[in-house]
């Protein structure tokens, strides 16, 4: 039996209208919700990203500005310019799309983004709160496959989640949400030996580890709800994830497709943290 595909573009279109209202109503008591994207260097696929980003705040009524800052920029220099808008009244939202240059310190970085408007959730006050389930935004990546298992009626509790990938912006965060949310829950990393012991008890397994084709249907119980993360260019061209689709989707109920799976919700996600932090800047008065 062929899994259902997961269709995240498709949620993500759907939740336009509503984060499309909330900006009205903000927009109607006197708020602008505004998003700061920095991007340093000119990477390609950052500025893709980026550009993507701004794209969706726009469909929505989000008022978004990319600084682009030369790859040559001081940790000072940059420092300096997130504090800057982390006083600026009318930006709710600071994004600094990784990965940075080398000689850039990216702990440093996250940690000077007002935990008030981090919306990618990566500053240590909302990794905090992801273990004690106080944190103010969720990561976008993982809040966005949450949501999508929501959509989809899975249940998450009791559930034997298997993550590949442990990252701090995706693996990490991803396993201590579906903990939170009383899934029995393993991580599994490039030192994992024989990740498929692991991968084969997942009811629902989520892979975010940047290796085409890493997970084929052996590795799958029958059933299960596979989530890939993953985003690799092939030579040729083409998008693939982690997973090898078409052998996995014979065996799995659920799967989501690359593109058109995750990588919406991610955005979806970030719109979704911008209008939250206006709200909550409006509601507090901060
Ligand atoms: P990362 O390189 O920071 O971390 C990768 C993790 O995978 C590490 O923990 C590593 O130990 C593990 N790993 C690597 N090879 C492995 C292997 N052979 N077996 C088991 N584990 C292995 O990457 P990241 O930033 O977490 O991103 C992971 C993937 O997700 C990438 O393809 C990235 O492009 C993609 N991504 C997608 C979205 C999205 O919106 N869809 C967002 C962020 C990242």
């Amino acid at each position: 039996m062929a899994a259902r595909i997961i269709d995240g573009q498709a949620l993500a279109k759907s939740m336009q209208a509503g984060f499309a209202a909330r900006v009205a109503e903000l927009r109607k008591g006197g708020t602008e919700p505004g998003l700061a994207a920095i991007l340093v260097g000119d990477d390609p696929a950052s500025a893709v990203y980026v550009g993507r980003k701004m794209k969706a705040c726009a469909a929505v009524g989000i008022r978004s500005f990319a600084e682009r800052l030369p790859s040559t920029i001081s940790n000072t220099e940059l420092l300096g310019r997130i504090v800057e808008l982390n006083s600026d009244p009318h930006t709710h939202g600071i994004l600094v799309q990784l990965p940075l240059p080398p000689h850039i310190d990216m702990a440093r970085v996250l940690k000077t983004i007002s935990a008030e408007k981090d919306v990618d959730g990566f500053h240590l006050y909302n990794v905090g709160g992801l273990v004690t389930g106080s944190t103010v935004f969720s990561p976008c990546t993982p809040y966005g496959v949450v949501k999508l298992l929501e959509h989809e009626n899975i249940p998450i509790e009791g559930q034997n989640v298997v993550v590949v990938g442990a990252s701090n912006i995706v693996g990490k965060p991803m396993g201590l949400m579906l903990m939170a949310r009383d899934a029995t829950v393993s991580i599994c990393h490039a030192k994992t030996r024989d990740l498929a012991q692991y991968t084969i008890l997942a009811d629902i397994l989520v892979v975010a580890a940047g290796v085409p084709n890493l997970i084929v249907s052996q590795m799958v119980k029958s059933g299960a709800v596979v989530i890939d993360v993953g985003i690799n260019r092939l030579p040729d061209g083409r998008i693939i994830g982690d997973v090898d689709f078409e052998g996995v989707r014979t065996k799995a109920s659920a799967i989501t497709p690359v593109p058109g799976g995750v990588g919406p919700m991610t955005v979806a996600m970030l719109l979704e943290n911008t209008i939250k932090s206006a709200e909550r800047k409006l509601a507090l008065r901060i």
